[in-house]
């Protein structure tokens, strides 16, 4: 199944070119709040029951006319894999990789929906975009062993990890609003057998920038799960970007932004670096 958020907070399953509406069916998503009606839709199946979706003579809406939002506006954790590709890891002349590093948490105020903007916060310092696959953790988990770990997931999306190159600590550098594109919907985990498995390509104003397979992942999904796992307990909703590999580079206003995964599915955002400031502008003090 794909599950999607669309026009404001209805809950739809992705058939074909449609979105069939079934916020009605899963109790509690029409007052779902703000972290939305896929998140009640994932704690309800979070016992292992799937949620058995009554299809027939709902109305069908055209994807083409319906608005996405993300399919989770405001996830519980999301939790990010520092360097968990090789190449990336070359070009980026680091000496550790996420084996070293373990993992880092981004903010959940940075999520936007397909055909959003990143506001790019400062005009002389580089913001990178980061393809990456992201993992939505489907139950609670906690010192998972990697054999396990794939039973605790609900699905799969795209997500963006975009990054200011700047000297602050990564959850500065990757936690600004609007920071976190995820989407276009949510795959269950059922249609991916093997997460380790798929092509990702991310393209930035029509020219491919990463392209990769996640079997080149250093920490594969089934380890990174288990290792975040051995560190704090994952909650349904949690979802972790896997890390991306090398071909980040620096966004500019009016790029846009398309991220695909095999079997996941195409996200696009476009770019806005009109608010942008000066990076010694930002507020505090800098002389101690
Ligand atoms: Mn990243």
């Amino acid at each position: 199944m794909r599950l999607a958020l669309f026009n404001k907070g209805r809950l739809g399953l992705v058939d074909g070119d449609d979105l069939i509406d079934v916020t009605d069916q899963v109790a509690g998503a029409d007052t779902a709040g703000p972290a939305g009606a896929l998140q009640r839709c994932i704690e309800a199946a979070s016992d292992g029951a799937t949620v058995p979706f009554e299809l027939d003579g709902r109305t069908r809406i055209p994807l083409a006319d319906a608005a996405l939002d993300a399919p989770l506006p405001r996830p519980g954790k999301i939790i990010g894999a520092p360097v968990n590709y090789s190449d990336h890891k070359a070009e980026m002349e680091y000496t550790t990789s996420v084996a070293d590093l373990g993992v880092f948490l981004k903010a959940n105020s940075s999520v936007i929906g397909p055909g959003e903007d990143i506001l790019l916060p400062y005009s002389d310092k580089r913001t990178d975009q980061e393809g990456e696959l992201g993992v939505v953790i489907g139950r609670i988990t906690t010192h998972v062993s990697a054999d396990d770990a794939l039973d605790h997931v609900f699905g799969y999306t795209c997500v963006l990890d975009i990054t200011v190159r700047s000297g602050e600590d990564r959850s500065t550098r990757k936690s600004f609003d609007t920071f976190t594109p995820i989407g276009p919907w949510i795959v269950t985990a059922d249609e991916i057998p093997d997460p380790d498995t798929l092509d990702l390509r991310c393209d930035v104003g029509g020219t491919t920038r990463q392209r990769t397979n996640t079997a080149d992942l250093i920490f594969g999904v089934r380890e990174l799960i288990a290792y975040t796992s051995s560190v704090m307990t994952l909650h349904p909703g949690d979802v972790i970007a896997t890390g991306t590999p090398a071909g980040v580079g620096p966004l500019a206003h009016g790029d846009r932004v398309v991220l695909d995964i095999e079997k996941v599915g195409r996200l696009e955002v476009g770019v806005d670096g009109s608010r942008a400031t000066p990076y010694e502008q930002r507020p505090g003090r800098r002389d101690r």
